[in-house]
């Protein structure tokens, strides 16, 4: 729906206040676009200066990161860390280390998180932050004194009633750890609640690892079931080889899906008879390899090398690596071989274009903070057990996360039916995080 008066002039004052940040412009228009439903019924939500709060970050750090290499050479990194809202709860929201990392991305990925973390009806407020640091190649050591130097300066800005991180792109268990190692050093307190993700043996919760793709992949099985659908013997492509992806291949081969095809940053793979769970194991835990690798112990696959994966036929598509991954081109040749479902494992991978052709062809499209929301529910879960030195089951936890991706998935389809727009998972989530977030907003007054 096209922006009113008041969000035009709003939207236009942002671009022209945040330069150069076109990923935080993208974020930003997509929810004033899709909120307009609500400032209409509503109109004193169209209350300016809500809006600019919303769109305006509480807090933004950035710092200089100083570290040593094996050769004895010095680097200069540059971190971040974003508290955007913390209407709901202390900050909450991962850490990206990658080459790409600049202040617009973190500050697009935190505006994002308000939503996600207000539709798990959590208690959590919204924060992301990370560093421009490229972890490829890099030996552990490398990493261990990355990540110290990196919280030597983070420690100052989070705790467990403040901002807790988490991982993202670049950042899984061993890095927390040597976060968490670093900040218990620096404070003299073992507060286990300042990061999740954290292994088991340092307070970590069991399904974190596996909870966004797991979460994903629960919340394509209700999209489908509204449409008569089940996951058996469905055709999926998967982007990405990460945490997210990895798991989302997992649980789509314990349903009954095949997953035909996956990627990483120099390519995609593509195994026909099912990219097996085990192997990509191997590959990328055990011998920490490229994807590459795994089309010398399957025979059956090949890998594609400087391409995606998106001309791949399939039934559902879970692009998962990184944001705008999939463009116009992508969804067009994927709506033409038969698509039914995108849920997006990745924050914003579809761009709008791409969208735009899966409302115009009736895919059922799930937009990222509802879609991979599983994340940090099952942190927000770890922040519980933490709390009240609990440890819960594998069983119980992964109960709660299913639950909580049906009840996500329920509320984005009874919000967007609400406001005349049925079926439309962007409108609903949009909305419903909006709602929640702009009453705390109004509850707290003028802060
Ligand atoms: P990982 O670092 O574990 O994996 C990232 C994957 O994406 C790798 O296969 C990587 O390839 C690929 N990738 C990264 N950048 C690019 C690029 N520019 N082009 C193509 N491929 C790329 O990250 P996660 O799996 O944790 O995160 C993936 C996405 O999911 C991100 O958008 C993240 O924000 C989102 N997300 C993650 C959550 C989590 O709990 N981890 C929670 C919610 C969302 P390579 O190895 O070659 O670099």
């Amino acid at each position: 729906m096209p922006l009113d008066a008041v969000t035009t002039g709003l939207y236009n004052e942002i671009v022209s206040r945040n330069p150069a940040e076109p990923e935080f412009h993208q974020a930003v228009s997509e929810v004033l676009h899709s909120i307009q439903p609500a400032l209409q019924r509503q109109p004193s939500l169209r209350d300016a200066s809500l809006l600019q709060r919303l769109c305006e970050p509480e807090r933004q750090v950035m710092f200089r990161i100083v570290w040593v290499d094996d050769n004895g050479t010095t680097h200069v990194n540059r971190g971040f860390r974003v508290g955007f809202s913390s209407a709901l709860g202390p900050y909450k929201g991962g850490l990206r280390f990658h080459r790409s990392v600049n202040l617009g991305v973190v500050k697009f990925l935190a505006f994002e998180q308000i939503f996600k973390n207000a539709l798990t009806g959590l208690g959590i407020g919204a924060g992301k932050g990370g560093s421009d640091f490229d972890p490829s190649g890099r030996s552990d050591g490398e990493i261990m004194r990355f990540c110290q130097a990196y919280m030597t300066e983070l420690h100052r800005h989070i705790g467990p009633q403040t901002d807790i991180p988490a991982g993202d792109i670049g950042v899984g268990s061993r890095e927390i750890g040597y976060l968490f190692g670093q900040y218990k050093r620096i404070t003299n307190r073992f507060e286990a609640g300042t990061l999740t993700g954290k292994d088991l043996v340092i307070g970590g919760s069991l399904v974190r690892p596996e909870a966004t793709g797991y979460g994903v992949v629960y919340f394509v099985e209700a999209m489908l079931a509204e449409r008569g659908h089940s996951l058996e013997d469905k055709t999926v492509v998967v982007s990405g080889s990460g945490n997210v992806a990895q798991h989302a291949i997992a649980k789509l081969h314990q349903m009954g899906a095949t997953v035909v095809a996956c990627s990483d940053s120099s390519g995609f793979l593509h195994d026909p008879s099912g990219v097996r769970p085990d192997v990509l194991h191997e590959v990328k835990h055990v011998r920490r390899a490229k994807l590459d690798a795994y089309a010398d112990l399957v025979p059956a696959a090949r890998f594609v090398p400087g391409r995606s994966p998106w001309d791949i036929p399939c039934e559902i598509a879970v692009p998962a690596a990184t944001q705008n991954e999939l463009g116009e081109a992508d969804a067009v040749a994927l709506v033409k071989n038969g698509l039914i479902a995108v849920a997006e494992g990745a924050n914003m991978p579809c761009t709008p274009k791409a969208v735009e052709v899966f409302d115009e062809a009736g895919i059922a499209f799930a937009p990222g903070k509802a879609a991979n929301a599983g994340g940090v529910a099952t942190s927000a879960l770890e922040m519980q057990q933490n709390a009240c030195r609990d440890r819960w089951s594998f069983s119980d936890t992964d109960k709660t996360l299913a639950d909580t991706m049906r009840s996500i998935h329920n509320t984005c389809l009874i919000t967007a039916a609400n406001y005349e727009k049925p079926g439309d998972y962007v409108t609903g989530a949009n909305i419903s995080g909006f709602l929640t977030v702009a009453s705390a907003m109004n509850a707290l007054g003028l802060v």
